[in-house]
């Protein structure tokens, strides 16, 4: 099988807690995987050990080619070609819409300005706010931050992009327009791996559900097989919980 991230028995520990217990896990391209989980399961840390954020203390993380272990990787290049977005809309609030999205692609990537501008116009008409282009981050609501913050992923053209709950922080009105981004964008064939609560979502979108608990995947599947007919107790009790 083709895979853009090869995972096998990744192991994390802060201090005495041992996090991650052996995680493998295999994501081909233009796969959407979608993990779930109980809060404080590792989800958000096993997100971070894939684009290099957070340091593995064993087992093996490649990307795109590149292996997180071997200290001759260079791991801003790694970085370059995963994109993230996080629970908080960490736009730099600081800086216009226009400017959040060209700043990385001049300053990383040696876009000129004409060339950062272009595209950062092209994804904001993609994700719906070209409107917002002067705007402050601030004045925006927390749906469009969301937005704005996927097209800032996408302008530095990521393979790969890494969710971090996306849509949690969001009132409940303003999770559809996000969601809808993400499903665009799934089905023009990113690969996408999102840490999510959202299971209607899950359910339509996923490729492949993975139940993280106690620092190990309990189980995986497709999302028909995962959220009907769970096989493992824990995800029977978690799905009872929150579907
Ligand atoms: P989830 O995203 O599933 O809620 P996390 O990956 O954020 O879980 O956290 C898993 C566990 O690791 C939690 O017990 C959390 O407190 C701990 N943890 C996460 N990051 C750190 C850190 N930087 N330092 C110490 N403990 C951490
Ligand atoms: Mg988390």
């Amino acid at each position: 099988m083709a895979k853009v991230i090869h995972v096998k028995d990744l192991q994390k520990q802060f201090g005495k807690t041992h996090v991650l217990r052996g995680i493998s896990c295999d994501i081909a391209p233009q796969e959407v995987v979608c993990v779930i989980g109980p809060s404080g399961s590792g989800k958000s840390t096993f997100l971070r050990c894939l684009n290099a954020l957070e340091k593995p203390d064993g087992g093996e993380v490649v990307v795109n080619g590149l292996a997180v272990h071997d200290p001759k990787t260079n791991l801003n290049t790694l970085r370059a070609g995963v994109g993230m977005v996080f629970q908080r809309f960490n736009l730099f609030p600081h800086m216009t819409v226009l400017e959040n999205l060209t700043m990385a692609p001049m300053s990383l990537k040696g876009l000129s300005k004409a060339e950062a501008v272009s595209r950062a116009e092209k994804l904001l008409q993609k994700v719906g706010l070209i409107d917002k282009i002067d705007a402050w981050p601030s004045s925006l609501s927390g749906g469009q931050q969301q937005r704005v913050a996927i097209a800032r992923a996408l302008a530095m053209e990521p393979s790969i992009i890494l969710f971090d709950e996306p849509t949690s922080a969001l009132d409940p009105e303003l999770v559809g327009e996000v969601l809808a981004v993400m499903k665009q964008l799934a089905l023009e064939g990113m690969t996408m791996v999102i840490v999510t609560h959202e299971m209607g979502f899950a359910r339509e979108v996923a490729d492949r559900v993975v139940f993280i608990d106690q620092g190990v995947i309990q189980e995986q599947g497709p999302p028909s097989q995962l959220f009907t007919a769970p096989q493992n107790p824990r995800t029977k009790e978690f799905l009872s919980k929150v579907l």
